[in-house]
């Protein structure tokens, strides 16, 4: 049966440009294109939004979010081997994807953009939370509406971990903090060509207008870096040096000194960050 966009099947695409998997760039690509489908889905509305793809390679996610009806998407590829594949995409749906050959890394791409703007990606695991952490530690609002990102399993139940937890930690606070993430698809190694080793999940990150509590954002980033950088240690011991009297602040804040960083909520570093600012 003829796809939607009348391009060949990703496995003859691949064939036609050479596209061996290639490890150190994190390639394990989706070629199923209903699946690609499903996941642009999952962003949400895409009529009438910009969307910066992060790492086509041969475009299965890309022609998805097309067909889902993207207004304009903006993809970023590191392997010029793909360039042509990609080529053919924009040629079969005229003026709606721009291909630029770069390191996501290096784009400064909300200037690039017209919002309303949401990020769609299988990253390379490599970037992946490197990316996120930029996109999630910017000013705010964030030049995006919405991410929905690939990882590594074990990297989106750190997201969306709660107190107590052996996941939590400072992902978990920074991704918590001023959006509401969610795991919305989980897909087993065979879902991928070549399978990683492990099993990967998407997750659906909706931006919150404002943070859930008020705090300086260095502040809470260098709290909670101290805190899980020891995490077994009771924080009167690993936020030691921090101010002389850690104890009393912490007592202000709600927190007993004797606890760990992983049985505090986000509102007690908060509340923490707050009183070290103050
Ligand atoms: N989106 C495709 C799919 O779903 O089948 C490919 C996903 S594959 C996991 C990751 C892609 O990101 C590869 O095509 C790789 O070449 C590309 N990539 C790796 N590092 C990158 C970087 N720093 N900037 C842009 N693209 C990168």
């Amino acid at each position: 049966m003829a796809s939607i966009d009348g391009l060949p099947p990703l496995r003859e695409v691949i064939r036609a440009h050479g596209l061996s998997a290639k490890k150190q760039l994190g390639q394990n690509f989706l070629l199923d294109l209903n699946l690609t489908a499903k996941i642009a889905r999952l962003a949400g509305d895409l009529a009438g939004s910009d969307v910066l793809e992060v790492g086509p390679g041969p475009g299965g996610l890309t022609r998805g979010l097309l067909a889902e009806g993207a207004r304009r998407v903006l993809a970023i590829e590191k392997d010029a081997r793909c360039l042509p594949a990609l080529a053919e995409v924009a040629a079969a749906w005229p003026g709606r994807l721009e291909v630029l050959n770069a390191d996501a890394l290096d784009v400064d791409v909300a200037a690039r953009l017209t919002p309303p703007i949401r990020i769609v990606a299988n990253l390379p695991y490599n970037v992946g939370t490197e990316l996120l952490t930029r996109w999630l530690s910017s000013d705010w609002p964030p030049f995006w509406e919405s991410l929905t990102l690939m990882f590594q399993k074990e990297v989106a139940e750190r997201i969306v971990a709660k107190p107590g937890s052996k996941a939590y930690g400072r992902l978990a606070l920074l991704a918590q903090w001023r959006t509401d993430p969610k795991i919305v698809l989980t897909l087993p190694p065979e879902a991928f060509t070549p399978p990683p080793s492990i099993h990967s999940a998407v997750v659906h990150f909706t931006r919150l207008e404002a943070p859930r509590h008020p705090a300086d954002p260095k502040v809470l980033a260098r709290v909670t870096a101290m805190a899980f950088n020891q995490r077994r240690k009771m924080l009167r011991s690993s936020l030691k040096g921090l101010v002389p009297d850690i104890e009393t602040v912490l007592r202000e804040a709600g927190i007993e000194p004797t606890q760990r960083a992983e049985e505090i909520p986000l509102e007690g570093f908060c509340a923490l960050a707050r009183r070290l600012a103050g």
